[in-house]
């Protein structure tokens, strides 16, 4: 097996890195001075690393579908083997499955297929790839993972589907235990999880004009506007960091303030 060992500094893998809160993030965490590998299923990834890419902070692309455990199996090979592991991880590829006019879906309109895919890609990838990043992590006695949660996740939220609300509660759950075993080998593991931010996930134009829609709701939320994927990075780039070295098990919500 040839290991390449990472040059200075830490490696930090996005997954969902292509699009929304998850390039932002790429982008804070290379202005942190990471170098940083972008994992996505779509094939932009390749091209996107390829124009961020410096001799100083190179930038890495994997394509990968993250609905498939074998896959990931596949991805996280590859990656232990080019890279030796990863010193960040973060779990923020998603998806929200709408109806074709914007609108969620009922409980009773819900297939096993579409729930399965959505605990696959939100739930059970953060799962494997947080198994298999901490081991890596505790040999170097260093780590931070950062899960991507939402706010429907914690609360009743009427355009969530049961679905998403039920893997991102899960995600919460689970990074409390991941935060349990991983704390005494020198990792912190964090949930962030974001209110309403303009991203294509959140875009609800088949309802009418997703402005507008945005506009609206922000009348409910006490800073009176919707989230900036920039917003989102900001935290995601504090749990990345030194200075987050006592925080772990930790929900940080990122929602300008609305709680009910
Ligand atoms: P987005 O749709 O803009 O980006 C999601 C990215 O994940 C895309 O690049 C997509 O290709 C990738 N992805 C989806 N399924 C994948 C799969 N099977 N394998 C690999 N990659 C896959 O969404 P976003 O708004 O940036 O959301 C990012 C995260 O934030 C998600 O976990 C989402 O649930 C969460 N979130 C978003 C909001 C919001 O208002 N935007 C609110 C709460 C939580």
């Amino acid at each position: 097996m040839t290991v390449t060992t990472i040059p200075t500094g830490r490696l930090a893998a996005v997954t969902g890195g292509a699009s929304g809160i998850g390039l932002a993030t790429v982008h804070r965490l290379r202005e942190d001075g990471h170098k940083v590998l972008i994992i996505d299923r779509s094939e932009q990834v390749v091209e996107l690393a390829e124009e961020l890419s410096t001799e100083e902070l190179p930038v890495y692309a994997k394509v990968a579908d993250l609905s498939s455990p074998e896959e990931i199996k596949r991805l996280t090979a590859e990656i232990t083997e080019e890279f030796g592991g990863v010193d960040i991880l973060v779990n923020n590829a998603g998806i929200h499955p709408k109806q074709p006019d914007g609108s969620h879906f009922a409980i009773k309109d819900i297939s096993l297929e579409q729930w399965n895919l959505v605990m696959d890609v939100n739930l059970t990838a953060t799962f494997l790839m947080s198994q298999w990043a901490m081991k890596g992590m505790a040999e170097r006695g260093w780590g931070r993972i950062v899960n991507v949660a939402s706010r429907a996740g914690r609360m009743y939220m009427p355009i969530s589907g049961a679905h998403y609300a039920a893997s991102k509660a899960a995600v919460i759950g689970f990074t409390r235990t991941l935060a349990g075993d991983c704390g005494p080998h020198g990792i912190t593991a964090n949930t962030v999880a974001p209110g309403r931010i303009k991203t294509p996930l959140s875009d609800v134009s088949g309802l009418g004009s997703s402005q507008n829609l945005h506009e609206e709701f922000a009348q409910s939320v006490p800073l009176r506007r919707v989230g900036t994927s920039d917003e989102l990075a900001a935290a995601v780039s504090f749990l990345a960091s030194e200075d987050s070295s006592f925080v772990t098990g930790a929900v940080i919500d990122v929602n300008g303030g609305i709680f009910g």
